[in-house]
C-alpha cells in the first residue's frame, strides 16, 4: 500500500481541520437560512427509482466536500418544519440549544451502553433522566431512566416489565404458552399494539378498552374486563395509560387506574400489573405544574389560567405511576431520538437485569452503573441526555412554561373561534392539550345536533355516511384553495380515538408545536373553515 495515498486519506477523515469542518457547516447552516427564508418553499420531488437502481459508491477517496455533496440534494429536500404554518402533526421545529447539545454529542460520539465507553456521558444520562423524573413523578426518591430510539421502544420497556411481574422469568424460559394480557385504551398509540407483538403476548392480547367523549379510558369498563381476565386465569401485565392521545390529547384518569389495579391485584391475589403511562405528548404540561396561578408572574390571561389549573389537576396523576415514556423530541423540540423511559422506582429495573455473564465483552460492568445489563439495545447513542440538559437548562423552567402555555393558548383560541360556527363540531372540546380535533360540515348544517345523535346512538348509518363524507370533502376543498403562504397546513385523521358503539370518527387536525405560530393565523384558519363549508 503507498503510505503517502494512505496518510491522506487518514488527514482527511480522521485528523481535525477545524477550519474545513467550519466551513462546510457555515455552508450548511447558510443553505437552511435560506430554506427557511424562502418559506414556504416547494418541497423538491423524490427520486425514488433512481435511490434504488443507482446506489452509486464513489471510486477514489475524495475530501469533506464530497461527503457534503453526497447528501446536499437530499439535505435541501428535507423540511425541517421550521415553518409556523406546519400544524398538521406532532412534529415541530427542533429548538437550538439542542442542536448545541446534539453537536457537542457528535464530536466526543459516546456510548451509553457502559460508562466505560462513555465516561461523564454516562453521568449526563443519569442527571437528565432524574431531571425528568423530578418534572413528571414530582420530586420523587429513587427514580432512574434510559434513554431510547422511540416512544415505541420506551412503551416496550414498560410492557416488559409488567411481563416479568406476573409471570416471574419470563426473560429466560418465555412465557410458555399462558395467556397473559396487557391494556390500553382505544384512542392510545399504535406503538402498543407493536410491543405486544413484538414481546410475544400477542397483539390480540392488548385488550383496548373504549375511551369517554374526552378521550380518557373508561374506568368502569377496564374493572369489568379486568375481573373477567382474573376469573378465567389470565395473567394482567400491565396497563399503558395515556396522558396525552397523539390526535386529541386526551388524558386518563391516572389516581383512578392505580386504586383499581391495587385493589383488583388484591383481591384476585395477583401480583400488581404495571402502571406505565405513555406520556409521550403529554409530559411536558409538567412544566406547568408548579406554576403558581395567584402570583401569575408571566401574566397568562384568565381562560389560560383556568386551563393551566386543570393542568395541574391532571399532572397530579402522574405521582402514582410505576414507569412512563416520554418523547423529548416532540413538545421538547429536541432532536430525534430523545425518547426516555422513566422508571419511579429504581428498584423495579429487577425486572430487566442480565448477569454480567450475559454481557461477556462487557465483563467489568456493574449494575449501579452500566446500563448495559438492563437496556434491550447495546450500543447506545447519547444524543437524548445533551439535547435534554442543553434544553432544559438552556432555555430554563420559566422558558418551558412560557412555551408550553402558549401552545395551549393557541389550541383555545382555535377551539373557541370554531365553537362560534354553527357547522362545526370540536370533538376534544375538553382535553387540555395543544391539539385540536374537529368537524367542518357544508354551512346549514347543525354540527351540535348530529355529533349527539351520533353519541346517542341515534343517527342513521346512511346519514353518518354522509356527513362524514361531507367532513372530508371541506377539508380537501380546503387544500385545493390554500394559499402556501399564508394558510397553515393542517392534518386530517380518520379516527380521532373515541368511538362511540365502535364508530371511527374523521377529524380535521390541528397541532400548536411551533412557537413562532400566532393569532393571525390562527384566526385566518377560521376564515378558510367559513370559505370550506
Ligand atoms: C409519538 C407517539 C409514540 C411513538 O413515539 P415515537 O417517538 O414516534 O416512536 C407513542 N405514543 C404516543 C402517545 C405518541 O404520540
Amino acid at each position: 500500500m503507498d503510505r503517502n495515498d494512505y496518510r491522506k486519506l487518514v488527514d482527511t477523515f480522521f485528523k481535525w481541520d477545524q477550519e474545513s469542518i467550519v466551513t462546510i457547516l457555515e455552508e450548511l447552516l447558510s443553505a437552511a437560512a435560506t430554506e427557511h427564508a424562502l418559506n414556504p418553499a416547494h418541497a423538491m420531488s423524490q427520486n425514488y427509482e433512481t435511490a434504488k437502481a443507482n446506489p452509486e459508491i464513489h471510486m477514489l477517496p475524495g475530501n469533506l466536500k464530497d461527503a457534503r455533496d453526497a447528501v446536499f440534494p437530499y439535505f435541501w429536500g428535507t423540511d425541517s418544519f421550521n415553518s409556523p404554518l406546519h400544524l398538521e402533526n406532532v412534529r415541530g421545529p427542533a429548538n437550538n440549544a439542542s442542536l448545541i447539545g446534539a453537536f457537542a454529542c457528535l464530536l466526543k460520539n459516546p456510548n451509553l451502553c457502559t460508562d466505560r465507553y462513555s465516561q461523564r456521558s454516562n453521568e449526563l444520562e443519569v442527571k437528565s433522566v432524574t431531571a425528568l423524573a423530578n418534572l413528571i413523578f414530582y420530586h420523587t426518591d429513587d427514580p432512574w431512566g434510559v434513554f431510547t430510539i422511540g416512544g415505541t421502544i420506551s412503551n416496550l420497556y414498560g410492557a416488559k416489565i409488567g411481563i416479568e411481574r406476573v409471570v416471574p422469568g419470563a426473560m429466560q424460559n418465555g412465557i410458555g404458552g399462558q395467556r397473559v394480557v396487557g391494556f390500553c385504551s382505544e384512542a392510545s398509540h399504535y406503538s402498543n399494539r407493536t410491543v405486544a407483538g413484538w414481546l410475544g403476548i400477542g397483539v390480540n392480547n392488548l385488550i383496548a378498552i373504549p375511551t369517554d367523549a374526552n378521550l380518557s379510558i373508561r374506568v368502569d369498563l377496564l374493572e369489568q374486563q379486568l375481573d373477567e381476565c382474573y376469573q378465567n386465569g389470565t395473567k394482567v401485565a400491565y396497563v399503558v395509560a395515556s396522558f396525552g392521545t397523539t390526535d386529541g390529547f386526551g388524558i386518563d384518569d391516572l389516581a383512578a387506574i392505580r386504586t383499581l389495579l391495587d385493589a383488583k391485584s388484591t383481591e384476585y391475589q395477583q401480583p400488581t400489573p404495571q402502571l406505565h403511562v405513555d406520556a409521550a405528548v403529554g409530559w411536558a404540561l409538567s412544566f406547568l405544574a408548579d406554576y403558581d396561578l395567584g402570583r401569575n408572574t408571566l401574566g397568562f390571561s384568565d381562560s389560560l389560567l383556568s386551563i393551566v389549573k386543570r393542568v395541574q389537576e391532571a399532572c397530579k396523576g402522574l405521582r402514582v405511576v410505576d414507569s412512563a415514556t416520554i418523547d423529548f423530541h416532540k413538545l421538547g423540540r429536541g432532536h430525534y431520538p430523545s425518547s426516555a423511559f422513566l422508571v419511579n422506582h429504581r428498584r423495579d429495573l429487577k425486572y430487566l437485569a442480565r448477569e454480567v455473564t450475559d454481557t461477556p465483552y462487557f465483563s467489568e460492568a456493574q449494575a449501579s452503573r452500566d446500563p448495559a445489563l438492563i437496556t434491550l439495545e447495546c450500543s447506545r447513542p447519547a444524543l437524548g441526555p445533551y439535547i435534554v440538559m442543553a434544553s432544559l437548562n438552556g432555555i430554563g423552567l420559566t422558558g418551558w412554561q412560557m412555551l408550553t402555555a402558549r401552545s395551549l393558548e393557541l389550541a383555545e383560541r382555535l377551539k373557541q373561534g370554531l365553537e362560534t360556527l354553527p357547522y362545526c363540531k370540536v370533538l376534544n372540546r375538553e382535553t387540555i392539550g395543544v391539539s385540536v380535533d374537529w368537524w367542518v360540515l357544508p354551512k346549514g348544517r347543525d354540527a351540535e345536533r348530529i355529533y349527539r345523535q351520533l353519541v346517542e346512538g341515534t343517527l342513521p348509518d346512511a346519514e353518518r355516511e354522509q356527513y362524514f363524507a361531507e367532513v372530508a370533502r371541506t377539508q380537501r376543498k380546503r387544500e385545493k384553495m390554500m394559499d402556501p403562504k399564508v394558510d397553515a397546513r393542517l392534518g386530517f385523521t380518520t379516527n380521532f380515538g373515541f368511538k362511540p358503539f365502535g364508530i371511527e370518527i374523521p377529524a380535521w387536525k390541528a397541532v400548536f408545536m411551533n412557537p413562532a405560530t400566532d393569532e393571525e393565523m390562527v384566526d385566518r384558519i377560521l376564515w378558510s373553515v367559513e370559505e370550506s363549508a
